[in-house]
C-alpha cells in the first residue's frame, strides 16, 4: 500500500473525493494502493468486503472464465457486494499496473451520504451495468434462436435439414405405426448438377436449389414436409399417404422442378434442371433409416434407367411374387 497526494489523474478519475471533508478525503488516500498487472482483486465466490474505485491503469471482470469488461480511471467495482452483502460473482484482475482507491464497509456509507458526487457515480455504475446486463440477456437470447434455427434449417434453401429429419422421421414413422395410417417418402436428387455447377458456376447452382426447394414446397400439401437431405439431394415426406398417391405427388414435383426456369440476378437465363426421385412407404417394423435406404434404392434405380423420372418401390407382396 501506499499513500498518495491528490494529483491530477486523481482529480479527473474520482472528483467526488474533492466533496469530502479533508479528514475523511485523508484516510481515503491513504487506502490507496498501487497493483501490479495480472494481480488478482476480487476472487469469483468470495467477499471483497470493499469497494474499488479505479484511479489509473485497467482491471479485467471475467465471468465464468470470459472477460465480459475492461474498467479504466473513474470505475467502481465490488460495490454490489458491499450493498447486498452476497459474495461477489465476477473475478477480477488487474489488466495493467495500476492505482486503486479502496472504501472499506465503514467508509462506503458516509460516503453516500457525505458526496453526491460519488453517490451518482454508483447510481450510474450500476445503471450502466442493469443496461449492459439487459443487453447481454438479449444478445444470448437471439444467439440461442440463431443456434436453434441452424440445427433445424438449411441456411440456403429454408428447408428442414438432414438433422432434423434425422430427428424427426422416426417420430413420424411410430405415429403413422401407432395409428395405422400410411406413410410414405420420396428421396430426389438434382440430375448431372456436377455439370451444371461445372459450367455456370457454383452461384447459379445455388439458385436452382434455391428455386428447387421452393418449387417443392408449393407443389406439396400443406402436412407434407420438404427437408434437405445434402448436396442436391432433398427429402418430400408424405404422412397419411399410401405408395402409390406418393408416386403421383412425387411426378407433380419432378414437372415442377422441370419447369423451374432460373434466371440469374445478373439477368443471365440458365437452362432446366430436372431431378430423379425414389419412393417408398412404410410397412410395419421399418424403421425411418430403411424407408430411406429403400427410397433411396429407387432412386439409384430412376437414374439408371435415365434420370428425369419417378421410380416405386414395389409393394411387399409384388416382390414376393
Ligand atoms: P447425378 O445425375 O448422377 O445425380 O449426377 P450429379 O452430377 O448430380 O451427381 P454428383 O453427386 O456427381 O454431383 C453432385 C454435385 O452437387 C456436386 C456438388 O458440387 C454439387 N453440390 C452439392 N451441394 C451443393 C451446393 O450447396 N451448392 C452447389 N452449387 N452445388 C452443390
Ligand atoms: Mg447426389
Ligand atoms: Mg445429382
Amino acid at each position: 500500500m501506499a499513500s498518495l497526494q491528490i494529483g491530477p489523474s486523481i482529480a479527473a478519475a474520482v472528483p467526488w473525493l474533492e466533496e469530502l471533508p479533508a479528514p475523511t478525503r485523508a484516510a481515503l488516500l491513504r487506502r490507496a494502493r498501487h497493483v501490479e498487472a495480472g494481480e488478482r482483486l476480487i476472487a469469483a465466490g468470495s467477499y471483497p468486503g470493499c469497494i474499488f474505485a479505479v484511479i489509473e491503469g485497467e482491471l479485467d471482470v471475467f465471468v465464468c472464465g470470459e472477460c465480459v469488461a475492461t474498467l479504466g480511471p473513474g470505475e467502481l467495482l465490488g460495490e454490489l457486494s458491499v450493498i447486498d452483502g452476497a459474495p461477489a460473482s465476477a473475478e477480477v484482475t488487474a489488466k495493467t499496473a495500476g492505482r486503486l482507491l479502496s472504501l472499506d464497509e465503514q467508509a462506503f456509507w458516509p460516503l453516500v451520504r457525505q458526496s453526491h458526487g460519488f453517490a451518482v457515480a454508483l447510481l450510474t455504475k450500476l445503471a450502466t451495468r442493469l443496461r449492459n446486463n439487459n443487453a447481454t440477456v438479449a444478445d444470448h437470447a437471439e444467439q440461442r434462436r440463431q443456434f436453434e434455427r441452424e440445427a433445424t434449417f438449411d441456411a440456403l434453401t429454408g428447408l428442414h435439414n438432414r438433422r432434423w429429419l434425422d430427428r424427426t422421421l422416426d417420430r413420424l414413422v411410430e405415429r403413422a405405426a401407432h395409428s395405422n395410417e400410411h406413410f410414405s417418402l420420396a428421396l430426389l436428387d438434382v440430375d448431372h448438377f456436377k455439370r451444371f455447377n461445372d459450367t455456370y458456376g457454383h452461384d447459379a447452382g445455388d439458385l436452382v436449389l434455391v428455386l428447387v426447394a421452393e418449387a417443392l414446397q408449393e407443389h406439396v400439401r400443406p402436412t407434407d414436409l420438404v427437408a434437405r437431405y445434402g448436396g442436391e439431394e432433398m427429402v418430400a415426406v408424405f404422412p397419411q399417404t399410401t405408395a402409390d398417391d406418393a408416386a403421383k405427388a412425387a411426378e407433380r414435383l419432378r414437372k415442377a422442378i422441370a419447369s423451374v426456369e432460373p434466371l440469374m440476378p445478373c439477368g443471365t437465363q440458365l437452362p432446366n434442371v430436372t431431378a430423379s426421385f425414389g419412393v417408398a412407404a412404410w410397412r410395419p417394423g421399418r424403421t425411418g433409416a430403411e424407408l430411406l435406404k429403400a427410397a433411396d434404392q429407387q432412386l439409384y434405380a430412376a437414374k439408371h434407367a435415365g434420370r428425369d423420372r419417378v421410380h416405386l418401390e414395389p409393394a411387399a407382396n409384388d416382390e414376393a411374387a
